[in-house]
């Protein structure tokens, strides 16, 4: 099929991400991609400095994770998970309680980020239900975050980000702290601690994205906050769950971002990068507490069973996708990529417009005084040769870890090409 003919009917019948029916902008036509590198069908390559969402972190079309899939698919595509259990996930869930902060112990395998924050959120209601304490059934989180667009995640997302602003009286209605400041300060703690405090009878959990708020204004905090909020949720008595779907396996420097502050969450999420971003997988992990607690209940079981739960596809190459990324010096790597973003991206400062700059791992973001004309902002980096996604104020990045010096300086130079004109 041409590529004329098939924009013309993705626009017709097709709905992206946020996008409207029937679609107003033509989407980029993606042939192939093999490395860093998109292959669109007008014959232009660009670099891919967005990993597919924080996903792909090992590029495309990697030989050992494209094996992986080929050896699995040729014994086992699907089975059931209900009363069956097979290699690749089971070895997938003890390599990532051996990978995890260690009191985390049981793993639930899903399909999405979005769903295993939905079981994250379900093991915590839960657990609290089965001890007889009722009353604890809200959540508390960050202004600022996101947790994905199912009822529940959007509950916890940002309120006044827009986002899911749409549902506010049909969302579930949960409690709100003020967004963690970039640095340490003791005003905050002391904000925080009050928040959880008047609020402790009723709360089941606090959820928040550790060290980097993603989608919801790609913001970084100091990582003693999640110090505070462990010791907090411990006298308290309130489960801590992180949400580490972005920035888990390596994104910010540490394999998971609690490892900045040496700290474990009682629950915790991981997907994207788990499988290299092949296919749609994620987990929710817990610690025995909270795995022992739910099976005390009346009702002794976790009511969650997705259709393609433990999928051996996805699990054969999740593993294999964790296992080359421990096989390798990624720590270097990232460090490697954090240096040349923090480089690369200095000259955007000068830039008019530009608020802030900001690097932290592989993750690079400008930050522009005003919403960012998308149209105008991509154009003119997928004219210097990368793929970028801006939205709202922002135009970031966060490449595959398998970025060169050469693509890193081209994505650089695509985001201030991006911030010029945006
Ligand atoms: N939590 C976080 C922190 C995320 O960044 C995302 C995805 N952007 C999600 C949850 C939802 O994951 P998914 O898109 O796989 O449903």
């Amino acid at each position: 099929m041409s590529p004329d003919d098939l924009i013309a009917l993705d626009r017709a019948h097709v709905w992206h991400p946020y996008g409207p029916m029937p679609g107003t902008h033509d989407p980029l036509v993606v042939e192939s991609a093999r490395g860093v590198r998109l292959r669109l069908a007008d014959g232009r390559e660009l670099v891919d400095g967005m990993s597919s969402w924080w996903a792909a972190i090992h590029g495309y079309g990697h030989p050992v994770l494209d094996a992986a899939l080929a050896e699995q698919a040729g014994k086992m595509s699907h089975v059931m998970f209900g009363g069956l259990t097979h290699e690749p996930a089971v070895r997938l869930a003890a390599k990532l309680v051996e990978i995890t902060p260690a009191p985390l112990q049981h793993v639930f395998l899903c399909d999405s980020g979005s769903v295993g924050v939905e079981v994250a959120i379900k093991m915590c209601l839960q657990y609290w239900r089965s001890l007889g304490q009722t009353r604890k059934t809200k959540l508390l989180t960050w202004r600022g975050g996101y947790h994905g667009d199912t009822f529940n995640p959007m509950s916890v997302c940002d309120p006044d980000g827009g986002m899911h602003s749409l549902w506010r009286g049909v969302l579930p209605v949960q409690l709100f702290a003020e967004a963690p400041p970039a640095e340490f300060e003791h005003d905050y703690v002391a904000h925080l601690a009050a928040v959880i405090e008047e609020h402790a009878d009723d709360l089941a959990a606090v959820i928040v994205e550790p060290v980097v708020q993603g989608a919801g204004g790609m913001r970084f905090h100091d990582a003693r906050y999640l110090h505070v909020l462990r010791e907090l949720c411990l006298t308290h008595d309130v489960l801590l769950v992180f949400d580490e779907i972005a920035t888990g396996f390596g994104r910010t420097g540490e394999l998971f971002a609690a490892d900045h502050a040496g700290i474990s969450p009682d629950v915790m999420c991981v997907g994207k990068a788990m499988s290299g971003g092949y296919l749609s997988m994620a987990a929710t992990l817990c610690t025995s507490r909270v795995a022992d607690g739910i099976s005390q209940g009346e009702v002794p079981i976790l009511a969650h069973g997705p259709t393609f739960m433990g999928n051996p596809l996805a699990s054969a190459v999740s593993l294999a996708s964790i296992d080359l990324l421990l096989s390798q010096d990624w720590r270097s790597a990232v460090k490697r990529i954090e240096s040349e973003l923090t480089a690369g991206l200095a000259p955007a400062r000068d830039l008019p417009h530009v608020r802030d700059v900001r690097v932290l791992g592989a993750i690079g973001v400008v930050q522009l005084d005003h919403p960012v004309d998308m149209a105008a902002a991509t154009k003119a980096a997928t004219d210097a040769g990368v793929w970028l996604r801006p939205f709202r104020d922002l135009i970031y990045t966060m490449p595959p870890f398998v970025s060169t010096t050469d693509d890193v300086a081209t994505i650089t130079e695509g985001i201030l090409a991006a911030a010029l004109v945006a």
